[in-house]
């Protein structure tokens, strides 16, 4: 079976959030599966390193129409980890600085997915499996199912679409269906919705089946509050949806391997490792070195979908408890502010306001508590970072949150959870867990499931390769 991602970013070449660490993970461990041959295609962009570019072989040049232009793009590979990455150049589109945010995405979007079709009909390179992501590549799926539908060679491509968050959906005004898109006015009916071009809409309708991140997600975007407005199409979906829960990169975040903690540790060692850790991260942020005072970490992007309205509601009242909390992220503005005005007041409390991979592993593995109050969380990954290292999630019954951490007292917990969307019983929730870390016997037992929390991608791509095959 052949599979090709169809992708705007791609870890380690070019990434700015988890879909690029997922199309870095995911084909690898699909690959790994005998019998699977998987490609990735993306844009070139002009950040990607010029070491890995000169290690790239150009593969075809390519012109063909895109709407009202003749355009054209060279296209480039390179092997890495079992699986094929295909480059598409074009130094119009893709030498931008940056990946995407610029005023012409649709366009530039809508060029590589032509440009994606276009180069499986020019190299006559044509997969069983075409898998596109999020609204940049849904046109991909949309041109296959309409303008390429007649063409022979296409016919056997199945595809899937995967929604990472429903929240980007890709929404443009009407009168650019032609001009940018190069869809003639009798396909306007699969992109429409809500009076304007809705890209995931038209990928949700055309494509063979949809996944997105996590089995609860997939619940929950039948309702309106989660779904932005695409609730009922995703009804219509749902006979061809499935929610796949993504994994996380066990040599990237690993105790064992150490990396950029301060000390290694293992399953044998966590008592000692987790207190040498602990206590440097005090001394690194500034808090005192008190290793029975549990500490509280919060590494996130400063979103109101992150909850963080939750946490500063109750954070004067939790600072007056016997704890430490560090929290680190950046984002909106106000939010920023908070978090510093509360340093000011809480001797006990840190605010780290910056994007640094390297002290936010120092924190997973120095702190005991992850907060994770999101109000919605497509599947998360920062839970699962936490238990690889030992440290106990709380986290809010929501989306991948709810499938990943089982609450203590229940079969199998690794965590904490709670249902509402409420602060005090977020507040409420840590005090529980703050009597379990007095008690450390049952504490290290739940520290110890935690770290055992198996999150592997391996798990993940049998669910995708057990879709991909039912679907040929
Ligand atoms: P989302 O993708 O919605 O931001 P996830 O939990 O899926 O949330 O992934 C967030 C990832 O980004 C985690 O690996 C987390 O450690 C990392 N992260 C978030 N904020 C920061 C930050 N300020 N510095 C370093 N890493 C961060």
């Amino acid at each position: 079976m052949k599979i090709l991602y169809v992708t705007r970013e791609a870890n380690p070449f070019a990434a700015s959030g988890g879909l690029g660490d997922v199309m870095g993970a995911l084909p690898a461990a699909v690959a790994a599966v005998p019998g699977n041959e998987c490609e990735v295609i993306l844009p070139l962009y002009n950040s990607v390193k010029p070491e890995v570019r000169a290690k790239m072989q150009l593969v075809l040049d390519m012109s063909f129409n895109h709407a009202w232009r003749n355009t054209g793009a060279s296209v480039y590979k390179l092997d890495n980890n079992g699986v094929t990455y295909y480059f598409v150049e074009n130094h119009y589109y893709f030498d931008r600085g940056r990946l995407y945010g610029e005023f012409d995405d649709a366009e530039r979007f809508a060029f590589f997915s032509r440009a994606v079709v276009e180069y499986m009909l020019h190299s006559g390179n044509i997969p069983d499996i075409l898998h596109a992501n999020d609204w940049q590549t849904a046109p991909a799926i949309i041109y296959l199912k309409t303008q390429y539908a007649h063409i022979d060679a296409l016919k056997k491509v199945k595809t899937v679409y995967t929604i990472h968050n429903i929240e980007y959906q890709g929404k443009f005004g009407s009168h650019i269906l032609g001009d940018v898109f190069g869809l003639d006015s009798m396909y306007r009916g699969v992109v429409d919705y809500d009076g304007c071009i809705n890209l995931m809409k038209g990928a949700i309708v055309s494509s063979d089946f949809i996944t997105t991140v996590s089995p609860n997600y997939a619940c929950e975007l039948e309702h309106d509050f989660f779904a932005f407005g695409l609730s009922s199409i995703i009804r219509g979906a749902r006979y061809k949806m499935r929610g796949v829960i993504n994994g996380i990169d066990y040599n990237y975040f690993s105790p064992e391997k150490g990396g950029d903690i301060y000390a290694s540790y293992n399953n044998r060692t966590y008592k000692s490792g987790k207190a040498k850790n602990k206590a440097a991260l005090q001394a690194e942020v500034g808090l005192p070195q008190e290793p029975s005072v549990p500490l509280i970490v919060m590494i996130t992007r400063f979103a109101s979908q992150k909850g963080i309205d939750l946490v500063l509601h109750i954070m004067d009242e939790l600072l007056c408890e016997n704890v430490q909390v560090i929290v680190l992220g950046t984002g909106e503005k106000e939010y920023e502010d908070a978090f510093r005005a509360m340093e000011w007041r809480h001797p006990n409390f840190k605010a780290l306001i910056k994007f640094d991979r390297v002290i936010s592993k120092k924190m997973y593995a120095g702190a005991d508590i992850f907060l994770m109050p999101s109000k919605s969380e497509p599947c998360g990954l920062a839970q699962m970072i936490a238990c690889s290292y030992g440290t106990i999630p709380i986290v809010r019954s929501v989306g991948g949150l709810y499938d990943s951490i089982r609450t203590y007292g229940e079969e199998g917990a690794n965590g904490f959870r709670f249902d509402n969307y409420n602060a005090h019983e977020l507040l409420f929730t840590i005090k529980d867990a703050l009597e379990l870390y007095k008690t450390p016997k049952k504490w290290n037992e739940l520290t110890a499931a935690a770290k055992k929390s198996n999150f592997t991608w391996e798990n993940s791509a049998k669910e995708y390769i057990s879709i991909y095959n039912n679907l040929i």
